[in-house]
């Protein structure tokens, strides 16, 4: 039987970066606010340490650090008259588990959406006519603008210490910047990172053929950085080893970098490692939750009682308990009814890969060290006659050179031999590569519920993921992936390996962990789960956090905004706190 322990004013579900943000927030509102972690606690010493950290074998090919798929996993079908399977190895995507999340082992690209990704069906509807968006595409306005989010963003920066260029301080064009985003108010709080020989390749053919080249914004600092919160980070060495592991020099923002220092200081903060929560409580009405359930590493089950729970999961696990808690109403893609599961969206990547006649030493870099294009964004041109919506970026990364998974060689190179290592040897100093980072519309059939067959440890069905691309992503990405083409053929170079998206949805090879969508905000509780604050509608001291909100996946990657929203949803919970109300009134 499940103890029932003292009760909470905040439990927060999972502890990575949004609960992170969430937890400082609210404690600093005077909240008592406990964190259950599925995962176990590291930090940067020892966990990190260069001693071991650069172990590409065990962190980037074993996966030591993402989630265990004997614990849970979810199941998938490209279609709904497909059988779902489980998934018994993650590929495509790779969520994370242990305290700061997959904050400890991201990149660090940081982005800002475009405003018109805010009102993607409106702003649509009203340029290129209804027409212009399929009937099976369920896009929907997000219930706020990039002018409410702002200050946010800019809380958030300021925060992580981007390193970056501004492109446009309220209203006028800075040079050397991004001219497509929207207004900020300030410069980003650090410089760009310095550049490597192959951004500027990168940067010279982009000029050449017409479009305008910018650093991209990077939580990895240019420079040693104090935060407002008083945490010190280091400067960035250029190690190459960012992707998909922890930062041992204090250079890559992640909860433990920033926030953790300060929250864990705090009597009124506490948290718990290796507690999986497997169900959200609510009393008789359905209208108020009460509390979760948890599971401890020695299978002993609790019942934590708070005034609030706020899911930081991230996007499938914030779902899947929603579903398993009988939650709000799951969607159903024949009748298109219901919420939960609905708008589930991904992002549609492809590359080119350049041998240049120039040497570049691609083994230096940095998770976000890359120049970047956005001629090709959102609606930052113009798609009349292209047979699509939407857009992405095409950047240069220079994110490291790893011996495994990270040489660019050419197509013709066999795997292994000879000839592979002759290919190594002559080729690796040179090689380097585009990413076309595309955005991806919602539809109807692109859901998440409950698998009927399938269950995980605890007991609980399986997520289902039924899921594929469609035909105005596979129209946007052959255009991306021919725009970036253009440029690499302005490099001086040996060869030229474009690698298109083609055909359906593959869960095996890693893309993105940029899942979005499942439990998404918005102005109509009919089509959304959560209000523009992040509010339940059916339950209004449950809040969501994350991706999972996101109505559709805009071009950019998306924890720039889901830290922006974190800081923007904790404003409103401290006026829910004061007075314990739906903000918005059905
Ligand atoms: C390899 C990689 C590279 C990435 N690079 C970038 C990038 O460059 N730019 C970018 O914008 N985004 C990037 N991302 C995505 C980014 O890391 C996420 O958007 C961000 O961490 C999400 O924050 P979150 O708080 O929603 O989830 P997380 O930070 O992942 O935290 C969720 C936490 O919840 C815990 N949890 C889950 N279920 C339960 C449960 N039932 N009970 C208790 N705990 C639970 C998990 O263990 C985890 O610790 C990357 C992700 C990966 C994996
Ligand atoms: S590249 Fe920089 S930010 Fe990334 S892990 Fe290495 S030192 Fe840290």
């Amino acid at each position: 039987m499940a103890k029932k322990l003292p009760e909470v004013d905040v439990v927060l579900v999972g502890f990575g970066w949004t609960a992170s943000v969430i937890a400082q927030e609210l404690t600093d509102a005077g909240a008592n606010v406990l964190a259950l972690e599925r995962g176990g606690w590291r930090d940067t010493v020892p966990d990190f340490s260069v001693t071991h950290i650069q172990d590409e074998l065990r962190y980037a090919v074993r996966k030591q650090i993402f989630e265990e798929t004997q614990r849970s996993t979810l199941t998938f079908r490209n279609r709904p008259d497909q059988l779902a399977l489980p998934m018994r190895e993650l590929g495509s995507f790779l969520p994370a588990a242990g305290v700061g999340g997959a904050g400890v082992h991201w990149n660090g690209q940081n982005w800002r959406f475009l405003p018109t990704d805010f009102q993607l069906r409106s702003h649509n509807e009203q340029r290129y006519g209804k027409k212009a968006i399929p009937a099976d595409m369920t896009i929907q306005d997000w219930g706020i603008t990039y002018e409410q989010l702002e200050p946010y963003y800019d809380k958030w920066e300021y925060l992580c210490g981007i390193s970056g260029k501004a492109g446009n301080i309220g209203g006028k064009i800075q040079p050397g910047g991004n001219p497509f985003e929207g207004p900020r108010r300030r410069e980003y709080p650090l410089p760009p990172l310095k550049r490597s020989a192959a951004t500027v390749l990168f940067d010279k053919a982009a000029r050449e053929v017409g479009l305008h080249p910018f650093p991209a914004p990077a939580a990895n600092t240019s420079k040693p950085y104090l935060n407002p919160l008083g945490v010190q980070m280091g400067q960035c060495t250029f190690c190459g080893y960012c992707e998909w592991f922890g930062c041992a020099n204090y250079s890559k923002a992640s909860p433990q970098t920033t926030i953790l220092p300060v929250l864990l200081k705090k009597d009124n903060f506490s948290f718990r490692t290796h507690c999986s929560v497997t169900r959200v409580l609510t009393d008789s009405t359905g209208k108020r939750a009460t509390g979760v359930v948890y599971v401890d590493a020695a299978g002993n089950e609790f019942i934590q009682p708070a005034q609030m729970v706020v899911l930081c999961a991230f996007a499938h696990h914030n779902v899947h308990l929603l579903l398993v808690s009988k939650i709000g109403t799951p969607y159903d893609p024949q009748s298109q009814t219901g919420v939960v599961g609905r708008n589930y969206a991904y992002q549609l990547s492809s590359d080119v890969n350049v041998t240049c006649k120039e040497r570049l030493n691609p083994f230096m870099g940095a998770g976000a060290l890359g120049q970047v294009v956005d001629d090709f964004n959102g609606d930052n041109f113009d798609h009349t006659g292209k047979g699509f919506i939407g857009g992405g970026y095409i950047a240069l990364w220079n994110t490291g050179g790893r011996p495994i998974l990270q040489e660019y060689l050419p197509e013709s190179t066999p795997k292994w031999g000879g000839g592979w290592k002759k290919a190594l040897h002559d080729d690796y100093l040179y090689s380097t590569h585009m990413q076309c980072h595309g955005g991806m519309m919602s539809y109807r059939n692109n859901y998440l519920d409950l698998d009927p067959t399938w269950t995980d440890d605890y007991g609980n069905p399986l997520l289902r993921l039924t899921f594929d691309f469609y035909d105005n992503e596979h129209a946007m990405s052959k255009f991306l992936t021919d725009r970036a083409t253009d440029i690499a053929k302005a490099i001086p170079n040996r060869g030229i390996n474009p690698k298109p998206r083609k055909g359906h949805y593959s869960i095996i090879p890693y893309q993105t962990t940029h899942n979005t969508g499942g439990a998404a905000m918005g102005n109509d509780p009919r089509t959304s789960f959560v209000n523009p604050f992040l509010q339940s509608w059916d339950v209004p001291n449950l809040w969501v956090m994350g991706s999972t909100v996101f109505p559709q996946n805009p071009g950019y990657n998306p924890t720039g905004t889901g830290g922006a929203l974190a800081f923007w949803a904790a404003d409103a919970m401290k006026r829910y706190i004061r007075n314990p109300q739906p903000l918005v009134q059905t």
